[in-house]
């Protein structure tokens, strides 16, 4: 039995964690390297986030999970969730009366779900702990890799890392790197020198900052919503075309509410913030009945504002020594609510086509996948991984720009009718014609394990068939004297058909 192979993970996110995870379960050697404390010391702060960041995961993420092989992982990670059917849309309606109207994710009632992420990543790093042959070593940050010669050099601020005690660099070896370091990733900048990696980036004119919706303190005190302030099962957005503020259900009560706006805005608030009630009361009609006037204002003094950035880069991975995962490959704008999602499955996809290479090359096929993958040549990984890289980036580069569409559709669409149509005819073409295996481009996305780019195709192929039916229909006798009682009865007709599908 040869040796077994040195797998380094760099960065101890969610989807590091959860690649180092998927690594040791094949008998790897795991080391991870995390720049930052661990997290579950008290008072530690994951990189860019407030104390209690909230995401919502939805099956990549949890389909990456089931099949990570640990019995109680999915279960203890799934047990803190809260499902959100849902959008519920904010607003005020021309009488001046605020309204929120749900728009359910799917017409079977399929749920994406609010989680604490360092929860998640708690409960991944536990995971980690108890697994002999991993090894977790925080405060550390790679400063040089070289994937020719397998050698990393790390800046160790945990003195007990260095061989005399004090900071300083150490030097290791691998026999492969995963990097998943997130957006700003060290690794893809190391790698770059290694491979001819085209790479593209861009920061959307708009910045985020957190806010918090406390929880209810007076009312009913049983019942489902006994303690939050608005619906726990949804999605909260108050659309403003060019910005929204969103809020999304945490175990306690409270929501963590993000803004986005353009930083033309932004600069204007930071120069008076005690506009910002006025602002929200503009803007968000309702937000100031949820959320005390002081609090907006601290919470804008207090976070951090920060930038989106959209990044494509390929290919990921160099030789056998080398690839990159997650934000570090793909990092998009947060509007499909995909991006630790996405990183999950790219654990999934990826050590799916290192056991396919240990299998195919040579080795037992009634080993245990455990020592299957462990006893991998060079080659054999230099496939895999060039397969990776050919297999992933034109699903990654998809998700990536569908994030970016999503923004206008959350921001602006969900006010719009024709969004509205458009998702009611698929929703009754899905459910009356299941065997067409007509669904919306969202249930796609968020509720199956399809390729997204097959997803943006199949979505543009059924937009092209619901035109020419609409085009046809226009064009009989019978529907030119339908559409004079139509348009004589639209007002009736048009909103019958739209609070059948998606007003509660
Ligand atoms: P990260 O979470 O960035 O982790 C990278 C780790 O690497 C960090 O711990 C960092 O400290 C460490 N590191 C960095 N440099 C080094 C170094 N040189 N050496 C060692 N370690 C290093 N995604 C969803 O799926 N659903 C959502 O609803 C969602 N909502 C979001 C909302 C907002 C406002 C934002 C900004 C993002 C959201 N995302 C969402 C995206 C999600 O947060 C990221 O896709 C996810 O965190 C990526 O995980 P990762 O492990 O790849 O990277």
């Amino acid at each position: 039995m040869p040796s077994p192979q040195k797998t380094v993970i760099v960065g101890a996110g969610p989807v590091g964690s959860l690649a180092a995870l998927y690594a040791a379960q094949r008998g790897h050697d795991v080391e991870v390297y995390e720049l930052r404390p661990d997290l579950r010391n008290p008072g530690i702060i994951p990189l860019n986030f407030t104390k209690s960041i909230n995401l919502a995961v939805s099956e990549r993420g949890i389909n990456a999970m089931r099949l990570a092989g640990h019995p109680t992982l999915l279960e203890t990670v799934m047990d803190g969730t809260i499902p959100m059917r849902g959008r519920m849309v904010h607003g005020k309606g021309p009488t001046g009366a605020l309204y929120e109207h749900s728009q359910d994710y799917d017409v079977k009632g399929r749920a994406i779900y609010a989680i604490d992420r360092s929860g998640l990543n708690s409960r991944l790093l536990d995971v980690l702990d108890c697994m002999p042959n991993v090894k977790l070593f925080f405060n550390h940050k790679l400063t040089g890799a070289d994937f020719r010669s397998c050698r990393a050099w790390f800046e160790a601020k945990d003195t007990a890392a260095t061989p005399n005690g004090r900071p300083g660099e150490i030097e290791i070896g691998f026999d492969l790197m995963i990097g998943a370091d997130g957006a700003h990733s060290a690794v893809r900048y190391h790698l770059m020198k290694f491979s001819r990696m085209d790479y593209q980036q861009e920061y959307i004119d708009t910045l985020w900052c957190e806010f918090h919706l406390g929880p209810r303190h007076t009312g009913p005190k049983d019942g489902p919503w006994a303690k939050f302030q608005i619906s726990p099962n949804h999605l909260h957005i108050w659309p403003g075309k060019d910005f929204m503020f969103i809020a999304i259900p945490s175990e306690d009560g409270a929501f963590t509410c993000t803004l986005f706006l353009p930083s033309k805005q932004f600069g204007e608030l930071e120069g008076n913030p005690s506009s910002l009630p006025a602002f929200f009361d503009r803007h968000f009609p309702g937000v100031t009945d949820l959320i005390p006037s002081e609090s907006l204002i601290s919470s804008f003094q207090e976070n951090p504002h920060l930038p989106l950035i959209s990044l494509k880069c390929r290919p990921y991975h160099h030789g056998s020594s080398g690839v990159i995962i997650g934000d570090a490959a793909h990092a998009m704008v947060p509007f499909y609510g995909q991006g630790m999602n996405a990183g999950m499955e790219d654990v999934r996809i990826l050590f799916s086509i290192l056991d396919k290479h240990a299998e195919v090359y040579g080795n037992d096929p009634d080993e245990e996948p455990a020592t299957r993958a462990t006893s991998m040549s060079a080659l054999q990984r230099s496939l895999a991984l060039a397969e990776y890289s050919t297999v992933r980036a034109p699903d990654a580069h998809a998700i990536n720009s569908l994030a970016l569409q999503n923004y206008v559709e959350m921001r602006s669409s969900v006010l719009s009718k024709r969004y509205r149509l458009r998702k009611f005819f698929e929703e009754c073409l899905s459910v009356y014609f299941p065997d067409f295996g007509w669904q919306t481009k969202y249930a796609r996305v968020s509720f199956s394990n399809e390729g997204y780019a097959a997803i943006v195709q199949q979505s543009e192929h059924q937009g092209q068939i619901l035109m020419e039916g609409f085009l046809a229909l226009l064009a009989s006798p019978v529907v030119i004297i339908s559409a004079y009682y139509l348009h004589k009865y639209r007002r009736f007709i048009f909103s019958a058909a739209i609070n059948s599908c998606t007003w509660h």
